[in-house]
Order: structure tokens, then sequence, then C-alpha cells
């Protein structure tokens, strides 16, 4: 029976097939995720997960009985090998096949290896999955010193995490600031103090040479010649697209499996989404893949509706125009983003008289691209509505010492 075959069991394909019944799409839907667990949230897994004993369930998207009662076939811990487009069939590991009349490729991404000496020793880890997250944490509670390398999103939110728990950490960033692929310079130098305060020490414009110990890592070595005590490493270091199985069945890969504004690849019938994608995005005129929940989510439901609709005419299609936002929890601060804000040239910063709380709104030219926050969330809720309505916002307006967002749109 062909229908819908959705590789990848992570929180875009999940969102397609919940969508896909939602529409009251009748034909066969079948989930194919690696991993051999009910699809689930990842973002808890380093801010809450790694230091408490919350149990597996509670990062669960749906629980078991939401798949049966929705007809919703599973095949867990079940990898799809090959696509063979000729035939509408997707290969099984295990020798198996599946047809289709639509597949969607929602392969996520995958950690990338640092690929330096002992990197494989124990106690060094990674972060993409619950399993990554549970071994982090069965370790954690051995260990007192803890060395991350990566001073992303996911490097900073653990380092949080971690001085919760008293541990003493150290990121080793290799750049010249944190956040520096997703955040301006001021909020940038705004989490550097925030962490130093909380008690981390941060290492910038710093790389690491290689992990030091035998069977074990007892630390890190930089590249200066400096050697960090670690009973524990963490590897944060970004990640690379899922796009082999794309790239092998001669579909377009350009770091990411490439898709129209329509998340359609050069075959109409396999769509691709969530972090294994680079689409053109409406918002920035450029080719580009977005690592975040909201990204993976409303790509799914675009999908959902593209097969429900079983509208194939690009001249009556709206292409995907969702505005991008994310958020990352890095102890008491909340930080959110509104719109890809990388091409910058100018950041305002609100004058707020409160401690601790953010709001910079970035430029280019007189162009709002975006708004990032620190625990400011009525701003940013303004800032989605704001970007999706194209409403203006001047930036002389905005350099004023009285401007408030929310008395500006009311
Ligand atoms: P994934 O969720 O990665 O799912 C892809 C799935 O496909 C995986 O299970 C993978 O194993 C599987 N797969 C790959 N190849 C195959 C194959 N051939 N056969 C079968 N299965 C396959 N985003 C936010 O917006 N806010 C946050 O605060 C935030 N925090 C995060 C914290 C962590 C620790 C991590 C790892 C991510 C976080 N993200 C956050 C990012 C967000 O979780 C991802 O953008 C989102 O999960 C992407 O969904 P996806 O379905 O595209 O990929």
């Amino acid at each position: 029976m062909s229908g819908v075959v959705i590789v990848g069991a992570g929180q875009a394909g999940f969102q397609v097939a919940a969508s896909l019944r939602q529409g009251g799409f009748a034909g066969a839907v079948t989930l194919v995720g690696d991993e051999p667990r009910l699809p689930y949230q990842r973002p808890p897994l380093s801010k809450t997960y790694i230091k408490t004993d919350a149990a597996f369930d509670s990062l669960l998207l749906k629980p078991e009985s939401f798949f049966e009662k929705h007809a919703i076939a599973l095949r867990l811990g079940e990898s799809v090998a090959a696509i063979d487009r000729a035939a509408r069939s997707v290969t099984l590991a295990d020798g198996s096949a599946l047809t289709f009349d639509h597949l969607v490729l929602a392969t996520g991404a995958a950690n990338r290896v640092v690929p330096v000496r002992g990197h494989d020793r124990r106690g060094v880890h990674q972060l993409r999955t619950a399993e990554d997250a549970e071994r982090l944490r069965a370790e954690l509670a051995a260990a007192s010193t803890v060395a991350i390398v990566g001073g992303g999103f996911i490097g900073l939110e653990v380092a949080a995490a971690l001085q919760a728990l008293e541990k003493r950490v150290t990121v080793i960033e290799a750049a010249d600031r944190l956040m520096g692929r997703t955040v301006s310079r001021p909020v940038s130098a705004f989490f550097l103090d925030e962490h130093r305060r909380m008690g981390t020490t941060i290492l910038l414009g710093t790389a690491i040479d290689s992990v030091l110990g035998d069977q074990r890592t007892r630390g890190v070595r930089l590249s200066d010649g400096r050697d960090i005590d670690a009973d524990l490493v963490l590897i944060a270091a970004g990640v690379t697209p899922n796009d082999q199985l794309a790239e092998a069945a001669g579909l377009r890969t350009d770091r990411g499996v490439v898709v129209d504004q329509h998340m359609r690849t050069d075959d109409r019938a396999i769509f691709a989404i969530g972090d294994c994608a680079v689409f053109p995005s409406v918002h920035t005129g450029t080719a580009v893949r977005l690592e975040s929940v909201q990204n993976a989510v409303d790509q799914a439901k675009l999908v959902a509706a593209r097969i429900l609709a079983q509208d194939d005419d690009a001249a009556t299609l709206e292409p995907y125009r969702a505005v991008p936002w994310f958020w990352s929890d890095q102890g008491p601060f909340k930080l959110q983003i509104v719109g890809l804000t990388a091409g910058a040239d100018h950041v305002e910063m609100a004058k707020l008289d409160e401690a601790g709380k953010l709001v910079a709104y970035c430029f280019a030219g007189e162009r709002l691209l975006g708004i990032e926050t620190v625990n400011r969330p009525g701003e940013h809720m303004l800032g989605r509505r704001i970007l999706a309505d194209g409403l203006l916002v001047a930036r002389d307006a905005v350099a004023r010492h009285d401007f408030d967002l929310k008395t500006h749109f009311n």
C-alpha cells in the first residue's frame, strides 16, 4: 500500500504525520526513525533533562496511543538505507521495502565530530539524542570538572545547567565571541558577562588541540599549549545535515537537501524539511538551513497541506514564508530571537532600566531584520507579528531614548 513515507521520526517527521491526519488524509502514513524511541522533543535535553532525573516520557511529543488512534505506522529503530526514485520505494536497512506516493525527508542533522586526538576517549560526550543526554547524565554525578567545546546555544545551555549542579565548567570557543553565528555582538557580550558571573570559565579565540588521558579523559589540551582539567568533555561544535540519503538518490544537496520555496526537491514526489533542508528564504533572499523547532514544525505543516491539497501548481502555491523564531534558556535567561539577524550591520539597543533584560533591534540599513530579547517575552511576541505583517519599524524611532515597541504599535 502506498501513501506517505516519512524518513526521520523527529520533530519535523512527527509533525507531518500528525498534520496529515489532522487534515483528514486517508492514505497510509508510515514514520520510519532510526532512534528506537517514540518521537520526542530535543530542546529540554540541554536545559532540564541532563540536570534532573526526569523520565524519558516527559519528552514525548505524543504517547504511543496517539499513533495507534491515528493509524500512523511506526517503524522505529529502523533506518532507511536507500531511495529508489523510479520504483517510488525506500529500502530499509533490513532489506525490506516501502513504496510511496510522497516521500518526506526529515532526517535532521548529526553532531559535527571534531577530529582531534583523543576525541573517542571515555568521558567525551556529544548531545543530540535522549540517549546521549542519559549517558551524560549518568556520568555527571562522578564528575566535578567539565570542559565544553563550543560556545553556541547547546554548549552554553549545558554550561548553565551544570552550574546549577555546582560543577566547575570551562567553555572553549574558537571564535572571538559566543553564539557568533546566530546573535548580534551586544547579545554575545551580555551572555559572556552573565556566564562568567554564574561561575563558568569562558575561553574565547581558543581551539582544542587534543583530549588528554589514557582510556578515560582527564582534560583537554588547548591550541596555545595550556591544559584544562576535565573529568568530562562535551563536544558541542555544531552539526552537519543528514543529506547522504538524498545525495545517493541523485537529489541535489548543498550542505543540506536542496528544496524550492515549497519544500520540494528536484523530484516532485519527494520533499525535505527541518534541519536537513536548504531552502530559499523569502526573508533573506538567500538559501538557508535553519535548526529550530519552529522551522521544523512550520515546514512540516506546509508539506502536509501540499499533500492534502494534491496541488502541485507552483503558480497557485504560497511559498514558505513563516517568520523564523528561536529560543534558548541559559540559566535564568531566556533568549528569544525573531527574524534572521546574521546579516545585520547595525544594532540598536533598547534603553531599559531593568538589569538582566535586553532588547536588541537588528537592522540592515534601514530594514529591521529581527529582534533579539532576553527575558522580554512581550517584545518577542510583538516582534513576530511585526515581521509577519511586514510592519515598518524606523531605525531613528528605535534610537530615541523613550522608544517602546509596545506603545509604538498600539
Ligand atoms: P531531528 O529532530 O533531528 O529528527 C531527525 C530524525 O531522523 C532523527 O531521529 C534521526 O536519527 C533520524 N534519521 C536520520 N536519518 C535517518 C534514516 N536514514 N532513516 C531513519 N531515520 C533517520 N530548537 C529550538 O527551536 N529551541 C531550542 O531551545 C532547541 N534546543 C535544542 C537542544 C538540543 C540538545 C538539540 C539537539 C536541539 C535543539 N533545538 C532547539 C533544535 C531542534 O531540536 C531541531 O531543530 C529539531 O529537532 C529539528 O527537527 P528535525 O525533525 O528536522 O530533526
